[in-house]
């Protein structure tokens, strides 16, 4: 059996979310015409906390599935499992967004198998139906039901590209790195440093995004996050630049030492 990484967040808590352009607004009408959304963007770029922050704001519940190549139908729609008494059924995490009005967020789609993600289709058109084969049910979803994906389109190949008739049924959101400003508050707000710190960092985020040396990814909003938390904890910014901005990046020591030099313009 295989098993997703599912999260249920509570609903009272505090989330922060800086607005990148107006997504948050994209997100609330897509929702009250109880339409999919897709959300395309690089890792670690605030796709996973947006949703988080939107399922806060509409007051919905989340269930988050990171999706992988072994991710089976049953992990997203549930299974029969043997218990003391005998089996019994179990929900997976798109069963129980669909009965309570919840938001179900499929994180990295493609890499989810093909077969998988055909028992999306009949939930993302108007029928809004979720027909569960094991126990025979077809479950109507509830009002507040919302299903919500994201991909990193920088990962995307032939194989594992979306498959045209599932993307079709999607309302598509685009996110990137936030801009400078933005950045520099969510860095500011998320690891309480001052706003010197938070400029240096962007800028030198800035440099490494437009190095040209043959990346598969760039320096991601998480990244900046983690090297500023060492950094505001007593960790020296060099070090801290070279493990969480540049060793992440490559196992290429020559481009790790290339990204390093840029760090050492800034600190
Ligand atoms: P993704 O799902 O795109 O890989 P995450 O949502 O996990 O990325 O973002 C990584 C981290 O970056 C978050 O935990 C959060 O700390 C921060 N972050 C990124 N964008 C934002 C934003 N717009 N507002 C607040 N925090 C953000």
């Amino acid at each position: 059996m295989t098993l997703s990484t599912t999260t249920a967040i509570a609903i009272n808590e505090q989330i922060f979310y800086q607005q990148q352009d107006n997504e948050i607004q994209l997100f609330e009408y897509a929702f009250s015409h109880q339409l999919p959304l897709l959300i395309k963007g690089p890792t670690g770029c605030g796709k996973t906390r947006f949703v988080a922050y939107m399922a806060e704001k509409l007051g919905r519940p989340l269930y988050t599935v990171a999706c992988h190549d072994d991710l089976t139908a049953a992990d997203l729609v549930g299974r029969h499992l043997i218990g003391p008494k005998g089996t019994y059924w179990q929900d997976g995490p798109l069963t129980r967004a669909v009965r309570e009005g919840g938001i179900c967020y499929l994180d990295e789609i493609v890499e989810a198998r093909k077969d998988t993600t055909v028992v999306l289709h009949p939930l993302a058109d108007d029928r809004r139906i979720l027909p569960i084969e094991r126990t025979g049910e077809e479950l109507a979803a509830a009002q507040g039901f919302m299903l919500v994906v994201s991909y990193n389109p920088g990962y995307q190949n032939i194989l594992k590209g979306m498959k045209a008739s599932t993307r079709q049924r999607f309302v598509a959101l685009r996110l990137g790195y936030p801009n400078p400003q933005l950045e520099i508050q969510i860095l500011m707000t998320e690891c309480q440093i001052d706003q010197d710190l938070a400029g240096k960092l962007i800028e030198l985020a800035g440099s490494l995004r437009r190095l040209d040396c043959d990346l598969d990814e760039v320096a991601s909003t998480r990244l900046l996050i983690y090297a500023a938390r060492m950094i505001s904890s007593g960790m020296s910014p060099l070090a801290a630049c070279r493990s969480c901005l540049a060793e992440p990046l490559s196992d290429d020591l020559s481009t790790v030492e290339a990204l390093m030099d840029v760090a050492r313009l800034y600190f």
